[in-house]
């Protein structure tokens, strides 16, 4: 018999680490592959951020914590969330936990019953499914196709709802299609959550500062200030700060589910690091400066990437609000032949035919719930980038 847990057999590992792993394994065969599956900045985390971290650790913050964050960032998260989003939540409406990752998480297994359903619009982020899987809830998944530009529509997401449901899981702007919802796209979301009072809101806003063409982000709570009492608004420092590996991400809600987080955290990992929350600190209340001109990088990147995949034959590229990504379309190539021989069926196939035929790593549509679709990580170097493009174009040509 298995040492596992049955619970092990409802997930699956990250497909995007899959494609990250078979990258890595043909550069050590001396293959010259370009990497376009990464989820994080190129760009190093910001001076004042590692000053603030160096200081913590000679003024001696090396020791435990309170589990869910520190009186200093609490004060900071509840400053931001005032700032950036109008929201009045105090120090006892705030979690702070490892990532943004750990917040949702704790979240789901806090809540999340056996059978209880979580609406979560395709294409997603890819471990949402599999948390709720594992807290013994059902993931229903909810197809936002490209021609609603990748987002939930209203009565969608009002036929999805049932008695059963818990949550519905919002990210905005989203990995992997980049599409934001704008306020009267979230009005209409959020007109119909508030016909449905037995539901909760968990708003993942990790990308909230990465976007372009002076779009205006919007939070679930900030539209309508009626969901306030059950929502989550779920954020962290890991994308706008170049922050991914501090692991620092937070959440605002309502003080009974942000002690149940603390319950969790507090019996597996207790408190983030102390180092990376006094930089968090730093990063919150900081200059904010240096992500504007992040930006003009990646948005000049994003410009540059549409243009070229909707110049090579069979892909359909729309120009996404914000994030880092593109999910361009791959309908036109299924069906075609490669030079070796093999018919392209999925988006797996064409994306296994570009990492081996055109050295290019990208991530198959089907990891994130809507295909046939590709997301591409722009958040690597202009060069890098534009060779890419050109090999995924000459890959396209040569397809019969
Ligand atoms: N939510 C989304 C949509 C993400 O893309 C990511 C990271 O890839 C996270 C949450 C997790 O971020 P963190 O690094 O804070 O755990």
């Amino acid at each position: 018999m298995s040492i596992l847990a049955s619970r092990l057999e409802r997930i699956k590992p990250s497909p995007t680490i899959a494609v990250t792993t078979k990258a890595k394994e043909l550069r050590a065969a001396g293959k010259d592959v370009i990497g376009l599956g990464a989820g994080e900045p190129d760009f190093d985390t910001p001076d004042n951020i590692k000053a603030a971290a160096k200081a913590a650790i000679d003024r001696g913050e090396t020791k435990y914590t309170a589990v869910d964050g520190t009186p200093e960032l609490k004060e900071a998260v509840v400053a931001k969330f005032k700032r950036d989003n109008g929201l009045d939540y105090a120090p006892e409406n705030i979690t702070v936990g490892t990532g943004g990752k750990q917040v949702l998480f704790n979240a789901i297994m806090a809540t999340v019953e056996e059978g209880d359903e979580v609406i979560i619009p395709a294409p997603f982020w890819v471990s949402y499914p599999d948390i709720v899987l594992l807290a013994g809830g059902e993931p229903v998944a909810v197809p936002c196709s490209q021609n609603n530009g990748f987002k939930l529509r209203a009565e969608d997401l009002d036929k999805a709802i049932t008695k059963k449901t818990k949550w519905v899981i919002l990210n905005s702007p989203s990995n992997p299609s980049g599409a934001a919802y704008s306020r009267e796209d979230m009005k209409a979301i959020t007109d119909v959550l508030k016909k449905h009072e037995h539901v909760w809101v968990l708003t993942d806003d990790m990308y909230e500062h990465l976007v372009y063409d002076d779009f205006q982000f919007c939070t679930p709570a900030q539209v309508e200030p009626s969901l306030f009492d059950r929502t989550l608004t779920m954020n962290g420092v890991s994308k706008a700060y170049s922050m991914t590996g501090w692991r620092i991400g937070f959440a605002g809600g309502p003080v009974e589910l942000i002690k149940a987080i603390a319950k969790i955290q507090s019996q597996s990992t207790s408190n983030p690091s102390s180092i990376s929350q006094a930089a968090a600190v730093e990063a919150l209340n900081g200059p904010q400066d240096f992500i504007a001109s992040n930006n003009e990088v990646f948005k000049k990147r994003r410009d540059m990437v549409v243009d070229a995949l909707n110049k090579a034959p069979g892909l359909d590229c729309a120009r996404p609000e914000g994030a880092f990504y593109v999910y361009p379309s791959c309908a036109g190539v299924i069906g075609k032949v490669t030079p070796r021989g093999d018919t392209i069926k999925s988006d797996t196939d064409f994306v296994k035919y570009l990492l081996e035929d055109a050295l290019v790593a990208c991530v198959q549509g089907e990891a994130f719930g809507l295909s046939p679709h590709m997301r591409i990580s722009y958040a690597t170097s202009t060069e890098a980038l534009e060779q890419a493009c050109e090999r995924i174009h000459k890959a396209c040509e040569a397809l019969r």
